[in-house]
């Protein structure tokens, strides 16, 4: 399958990897939209949040652990904002489930907003 982010799941793309264990990815954002860009994903291929469900949702509370740990590590103490755009009206890019992890600064109220 030609998705982008499950070559850099299994070390065919490089990333700049923040996190890893045997089911989830973290990696820095290409393109940064806040001093801290995080994106967290499963290794499992779960095109966006409208396919989890009771078998695959386990992975998904997961992610926040781990999003709560790497805050703590980046020193997000003063908050942070968990992202998941889903289809097209908001905006996915790549269609691998992936969870953005921003914060470092103020964050406004733009990001992931319909233009
Ligand atoms: P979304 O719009 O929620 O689908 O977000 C996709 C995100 O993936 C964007 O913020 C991109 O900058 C980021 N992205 C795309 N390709 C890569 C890559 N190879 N490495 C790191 N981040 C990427
Ligand atoms: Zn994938």
């Amino acid at each position: 399958m030609d998705c982008i982010f499950c070559k850099i799941a299994n070390g065919e793309i490089p990333s700049t990897k923040v996190y890893e264990d045997e089911t989830v990815v973290a990696f820095n954002d290409l393109n940064p939209q806040a001093p801290v860009h995080i994106l967290i994903i499963p290794k499992q291929h779960i095109p966006s949040a409208a396919q989890i469900n009771e078998t695959n949702s386990a992975v998904v509370a997961h992610i926040f652990e781990v999003a709560a740990r790497l805050a703590k590590e980046m020193k997000l103490d003063n908050g942070f904002r968990i992202v998941n755009n889903c289809g097209d009206d908001a905006g996915q890019t790549v269609h691998h489930l992936h969870f953005h992890l921003l914060g470092g600064s103020p964050l406004g109220l733009t990001f992931g907003s319909a233009e």
